[in-house]
């Protein structure tokens, strides 16, 4: 896929384009993105970090962790990137956040040990107790 996304936060001023390859995309059930997101999922994208831009406007961050970044609309809290703080190769974009999160479908769950017993997509995606085979 390489056809240009863009995406951006609820009250607009903070926007993005993704101009390369989606390497892969799924849904995170750790309670640090449960948090930050107060929702009981995230659904993200990831992306390398020389193919996503911020188009209008700059993220404020959050360091969730020693060595990760949570980048989000300092004016209305839309959740939008994760990478890591230093030499970041990828980043991790909300599929929500998306001008169009249908073109994103996610392929598998991670984090499953924390998922809540309330909330589940009801899919057959492949699940992990931790990060995933993918990740690192
Ligand atoms: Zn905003
Ligand atoms: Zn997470």
């Amino acid at each position: 896929m390489t056809k240009i996304l863009t995406g951006g936060c609820l009250c607009n001023r903070l926007r993005y384009e993704i101009n390369g390859r989606i390497i892969d995309a799924g849904f995170c059930h750790c309670r640090l993105c449960q948090r930050a997101n107060a929702a009981p999922v995230v659904a993200w994208g990831t992306t390398r970090v020389d193919h996503f831009a911020y188009s209008r406007g700059t993220p404020a961050m959050y360091f969730s962790s020693p060595l990760y970044q949570r980048e989000f609309c300092a004016e209305c809290g839309t959740q939008i990137g994760f990478r890591r703080r230093v030499e970041a190769r990828m980043v991790d974009f909300t599929l929500a956040s998306l001008d169009d999160p249908a073109l994103v479908p996610p392929e598998y769950h991670i984090w499953q040990m924390s998922k809540l017993d309330w909330f589940d997509t009801g899919d057959r995606l492949p699940r992990h107790d931790d990060a995933g085979p993918d990740q690192g």
